[in-house]
């Protein structure tokens, strides 16, 4: 069954087409590349610009990329499903042949407890939820409602990165806050990366060869944005993003956890008004603000070679939060049978499983825990749950 998987930003869209043969039901050890096959993938960038482009690579094939006018995410949607049913670079020979659509959407809310078919009550929902994720939500609705003007008789179907937290119990996910806050405005830890954390701790539960609902893992996404999460008998049980993706570790350009205090003693010795203060923690704060260097770890190591003393301070930050969030959860499981690195930092630095190996070799060993390192692939992800939804819509 091909199913198309839609990542909608605010001026670009991520695709990938994969076959997907066999979904859940087949557990992930057994499930075989030929059972889940990626066709293609690509990126249509710079959507209402004149120098809008598309990059497109059939799986085994060179990368191409060219200029195309792209005005709205309409018509980006059009340019993806024209290059993957071309005769040169295509995949397939009519885009009748996509069985359904996943789409990666950031906010659900307190509703969405699982992935769900996009109806006119769902997309409600995802349109409420854009006051809470303001830079998410709204492509994201772009993308579909693109997508359903296009293959209106198409199923779609939404995959929400909170979802997978929604087992999270009451004591994880309110703050201590007047209880009125939570019932008035729904303020209470959603968490984020859900789809990404599900995906490394099925593939950490069929590396370690026991079934999930046995174990206690740590998942750490440490990409762009970071997120840990304890998850317990396959269960989120805890997870350091909040109420927005600003909460918990030092990210790329975001604060993370601080006291709160700091914002209003910020905004009146700086005079700073909302919108400022936001952009202040979200954009040029964490490693960026501390190293004044960069976002990026690749630069910060490289600084840190060099002898930069405050590269060196800003990457000890980062490192330690995630240190006290892992050790923190291993108190919350009262345990850890593995922790899990992924994303494009966790993935690409060796150094880092050594140094938690290292500095936390007494409660790893008194848990018998491994640390390890497991590629992330929400595309992947997504692509299998729209498959298990539009499977039983038949
Ligand atoms: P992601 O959001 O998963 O794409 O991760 C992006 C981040 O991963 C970048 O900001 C880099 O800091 C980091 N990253 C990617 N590749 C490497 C690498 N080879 N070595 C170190 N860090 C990397």
């Amino acid at each position: 069954m091909l199913i198309l998987v839609i990542n909608s930003g605010s001026s670009s869209i991520k695709y990938q087409l994969f076959d997907i043969l066999n979904g859940k039901d087949k557990s992930e050890n057994k499930a075989s590349k030929e059972d889940r096959k990626l066709l293609c993938k690509g990126l249509v960038e710079r959507i209402g610009s004149e120098k809008s482009s598309l990059s497109h690579q059939k799986e085994g094939a060179e990368k191409i990329k060219k200029i195309v006018s792209v005005a709205n995410h309409k018509e980006g949607i059009k340019v993806i499903l024209d290059v993957i049913a071309s005769l040169d670079n295509g995949v397939i020979k009519n885009i009748s042949e996509i069985a359904a659509i996943g789409h990666r959407v950031v906010h659900g809310g307190e509703e969405f407890k699982s992935s769900t078919p996009i109806t006119a009550e769902v997309l409600k929902y995802i349109e409420k939820y854009c006051e809470l994720a303001p830079l998410h939500n709204p492509p994201a609705l772009l993308g579909i409602k693109a997508c359903k003007a296009v293959m209106p008789e198409t199923p779609q179907v939404a995959v929400f990165d909170t979802a997978f937290h929604a087992t999270m119990p009451a004591h994880a996910y309110l703050y201590g806050l007047p209880y009125q806050q939570y019932k008035t405005y729904k303020i209470r830890r959603y968490g984020f990366h859900g789809t990404s954390h599900k995906y490394v701790a099925i593939k950490a539960a069929n590396i370690l060869d026991k079934p999930i609902e046995k174990l206690k893992l740590i998942t750490c996404h440490l990409g762009n944005g970071c997120s840990i999460t304890a998850v317990e008998n396959g269960k989120s049980v805890d997870t350091s993003m909040g109420f927005t993706p600003l909460e918990g570790l030092v990210m790329g350009t975001r604060t993370g956890d601080m006291d709160p205090a700091i914002v209003f003693y910020l905004m009146k010795k700086e005079n700073l008004d909302v919108d400022q203060i936001s952009e202040l923690l979200n954009k040029k704060s964490g490693l960026l603000g501390l190293s004044g260097v960069s976002n990026d770890v690749r630069d910060i190591l490289r600084e840190m070679e060099a002898g930069n003393e405050r590269a060196k301070v800003a990457f000890e930050v980062f490192f330690y939060r995630i240190k006290k969030y892992i050790g923190a959860y291993i108190a919350a499981m009262n345990g850890v049978d593995a922790i899990i690195l992924t994303a494009g930092i966790g993935e690409n630095n060796a150094w880092i499983k050594e140094r938690i190996c290292k500095e936390m070799s007494s409660l790893i060993k008194g848990c018998s825990a491994k640390v390890l390192v497991v590629p992330t692939n929400e595309e992947l992800m997504i692509a299998v749950d729209t498959f298990e939804i539009v499977k039983d819509l038949k």
